[in-house]
């Protein structure tokens, strides 16, 4: 087989390009069949940057195409993340007393918070967005409420820090959907947020008016919908506000929602019932949104979200590092509900080990093995469901009508290394199931966004500089902080 390295982008902006053709040796193609590894596809990417036919059977690639050097899959799309939150990974990893939990855990994640500038936050997000590119992402939801300045007071310009995360996804050449947060209150019973959540405070106005400046930007790769922290941070009143607010346009809308027994407990107190269950009997839910670690669920609220048509977010590596408890995945994924994954925290930033822990959660919790399989309609690989699954529920999260290898989504590919050790060796057939289960090295060669080379045999072409700009923030952030 033929191999070359894909050909530079042609221009910085997505409009006005010259269409272009890749070819796969294989790929793996979904749309409205099963997903399958398809042998010789030609993948013609149009003038605005989306698919604008695929073709599998073509043995021999064009003279003019473009040859992917390695069997190629849909970029995922990363759900749920707090980009800031890079910055502390790997630095809440001891325990100084007798408790740590979530909750001690989210207090010394606001110190960051509190400190971090719009240039920080700039370099920590580029970092972010280049390694998750190179962890198989091509598109990223920031569930954004880091938005004031340190003293609570607004920004001159009150997007400033959405501004920062924008520009971040812009330098790593990731699409971004910006979420800002409604976040308005200490929990359930309290009248506002802490001194320490100052630089968190909105309303439903400001995040309406946040997401249309964005959307308005009209900057490639850049979309917007809305988020509520959750039903302990907000209230019934303030949410319906936003709901009006968004009105019938097709943002998504995303919303923290069962992470914590004790939000849970604490739902039942002020509400009557369980978050999933009130946002079901209110009649809010449908395919607009996104419960984002919907964690802590009766099966009745299973049933509830699947008939509503919304989706959740599983993060299953952050779920971990928290204690937060294990999403009743079989139950999602047996009620079709549409199941994207997140980086969150960021302690993880690959797709293929989130879905390695989805499924391992189970397998400990089940004392079973395969527990994603589902043999009985056909679909016995584990790694697939998971992967296809997260496929289909991660294009209406980002707030996309198609999302994948199919025509009219937006041209992203990933194209893998064969020759990562994890790999060789592997028949084609079950290049997925080693990959999320066999592989422990980088194993994402070469990533197409909107039809442009933005990672080259598993390199950005800007990574030192981003690098070096990651570290000067972080020695700035941390310099004197006290670290337990
Ligand atoms: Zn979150």
């Amino acid at each position: 087989m033929q191999s070359a390295v894909p050909r530079p982008p042609t221009a910085a902006n997505l409009t006005g390009r010259n269409p272009q053709l890749l070819w796969a040796p294989r790929a793996w193609l979904g749309g409205d069949a099963a997903a399958h590894w398809a042998e010789g596809v030609c993948l013609e990417v149009d003038a605005s940057g989306h698919w604008k036919a695929i073709t599998p059977g073509v043995h021999t690639p064009p003279a003019h195409a473009t040859v992917l050097a390695g069997p190629a899959l849909p970029g995922m799309v990363d759900a749920h993340s707090h980009a800031f939150q890079r910055a502390f990974a790997g630095l809440a990893e001891r325990r100084a007393s007798d408790a740590d939990d979530f909750w001690s855990w989210r207090d010394r994640m606001y110190g960051v918070a509190l400190r971090t500038t719009p240039a920080q936050l700039r370099a920590i997000a580029t970092q972010l967005y280049l390694e998750l590119l190179q962890g198989g992402y091509t598109q990223v939801c920031e569930f954004h409420y880091l938005h004031h300045q340190p003293d609570g007071t607004h920004h001159p310009d009150p997007a400033t820090m959405a501004w920062a995360l924008a520009d971040a996804a812009q330098d790593a050449g990731m699409g971004l959907t910006l979420l800002p947060v409604l976040y308005e209150r200490a929990g359930f019973a309290q009248p506002s947020l802490r001194v320490d959540q100052r630089r968190f405070a909105t309303t439903p106005g400001f995040v309406a008016d946040l997401q249309r400046s964005v959307q308005r930007s009209g900057r490639a790769l850049l979309h917007a919908g809305v988020a509520i922290h959750s039903l302990r941070a907000t209230s019934s009143q303030s949410i319906a506000a936003l709901r009006a607010e968004v009105g019938d346009t097709d943002l998504p809308i995303h919303i923290h929602v069962a992470e914590q027994i004790q939000e849970v407990r604490e739902c039942l107190v002020a509400h009557g019932q369980r978050p999933i269950a009130w946002l079901a009997a209110q009649g809010l839910l449908d395919a607009r949104w996104q419960l984002v670690h919907a964690t802590h669920t009766e099966p009745t609220e299973i049933d509830a979200v699947a008939r509503s048509g919304a989706g959740i977010v599983i993060c299953p590596s952050t779920e971990a590092n928290l204690g937060d408890g294990l999403a009743d995945m079989p139950g999602w994924l047996q009620a079709l509900v549409p199941m994207a994954i997140g980086s969150d925290s960021q302690v993880c930033r690959q797709w293929a080990e989130e879905l390695r822990w989805l499924e391992y959660g189970q397998r400990l919790q089940l004392q079973r093995r395969n527990v994603a399989a589902a043999p009985a309609q056909g679909q016995s690989a584990t790694a697939a469901r998971l992967f296809d699954a997260a496929i289909r529920g991660g294009g209406p999260a980002a707030g996309f009508a198609r999302w994948g290898l199919r025509v009219g989504a937006r041209a992203d590919v990933v194209v893998l290394n064969d020759h990562a050790p994890g790999l060789l060796g592997v028949p084609a057939s079950h290049t997925l199931d080693a990959l999320v289960f066999g592989c422990d090295t980088p194993v994402v060669r070469d990533v197409f966004v909107a039809g442009q080379a933005v990672i080259r045999e598993g390199q950005h072409a800007k990574q030192a500089p981003v690098a070096a700009q990651f570290v000067a923030a972080m020695d700035a952030l941390w310099h004197g902080a006290v670290l337990e």
